[in-house]
């Protein structure tokens, strides 16, 4: 059965105070639809946790730093609550803009530090308004636990530091990367590349594996790096923002694992912004 869709937050918190009441632990699932494997092995992990599971879905304009990506952001809530149905949720919560920005909003959430390099640096306001939604979501929600894609690593510690940081206490959950078979990372966005950008786009995560091999046999990063940079242009992928070792914890650039790290990229290929990351 399809779970029960509420778009208000006086009908989610009518359906949440007796959960609350009886003290059950309440897992959120937080996306923007467009659902794949990626975002229901999350709700699978939250099932597995939790007493109660909401999952939301809100294309949040406050995180779109570009007006043409918002627009043509996949939106297939049909879709979506047909593939939840199977995972048994007590909610789907999918509230108007208002409910989350109503008239005179002012408020923003911003977390310094985290957001100041990756995706931060190429995508002004982006994590604010990502640590300004999530913060709702909690709060709207009153989630005790939440579950968050490994695939985007900097939003998980972005928003484990807003947590801890505002008190809100809710437990962030982390969950690996789902991938295609050809090793692409699964996301909402791969859905706007072309049949030949995608067959293209697996050549991100294979250049990441290249580079984590040779760091492996002890060559030196930058050296890997310029190859792969290379190879990826070659394919047809116009422009890498980024392709760096950092830090899990603080996300500090490393020139070598030389402590938890993981290989970061994030590259264009046919007007399309594909990310990655991998443990190192
Ligand atoms: P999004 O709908 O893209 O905002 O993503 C919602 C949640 O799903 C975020 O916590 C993402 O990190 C997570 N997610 C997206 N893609 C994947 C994936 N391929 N594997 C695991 N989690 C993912």
């Amino acid at each position: 059965m399809t779970p029960p869709v509420l778009r208000t937050l006086p009908d989610l918190r009518a359906a949440t105070a007796p959960w609350r009441a009886r003290a059950e632990s309440i897992g959120v699932v937080p996306t923007m639809g467009a659902l794949h494997d990626g975002h229901l092995s999350l709700v699978e992990a939250a099932r597995a946790a939790c007493d109660r599971v909401i999952v939301t879905i809100f294309v949040n304009p406050r995180q779109f730093n570009d007006p043409a990506d918002l627009d043509d952001y996949p939106r297939t809530e049909a879709a979506d609550a047909a593939k939840l149905a199977r995972f048994g949720i007590d909610l789907l919560y999918v509230p108007d803009a208002e409910q989350i920005y109503p008239p005179r909003f002012a408020t923003s959430v911003t977390v310094a530090g985290l957001t100041d390099v990756l995706c931060g640096a190429h995508r002004p306001g982006h994590f604010d308004g990502v640590a300004t939604v999530v913060a709702k979501l909690f709060l709207q929600t009153g989630a005790t636990d939440a579950f968050f894609g490994e695939k985007d690593f900097q939003q998980l510690q972005v928003v484990r530091r807003m947590a801890v940081d505002l008190d809100i206490p809710v437990a962030v959950h982390g969950c690996p990367t789902i991938r295609e078979i050809d090793g692409l990372a699964m996301s909402s966005r791969n859905l706007l590349l072309s049949d030949r950008a995608r067959t293209r786009a697996p050549r991100l995560h294979a250049e990441m594996e290249e580079i984590a091999r040779g760091l492996a046999q002890g060559r030196a990063f930058d050296a890997l790096r310029r190859e792969a940079v290379a190879r990826l242009e070659a394919a047809g992928f116009t422009r890498v923002d980024y392709l760096e070792i950092r830090a899990n914890d603080d996300l500090g650039l490393l020139d070598a694992p030389t402590r938890p790290a993981r290989l970061f990229a994030a590259a264009w290929l046919a007007g399309v912004r594909l990310i990655d990351n991998i443990p190192l």
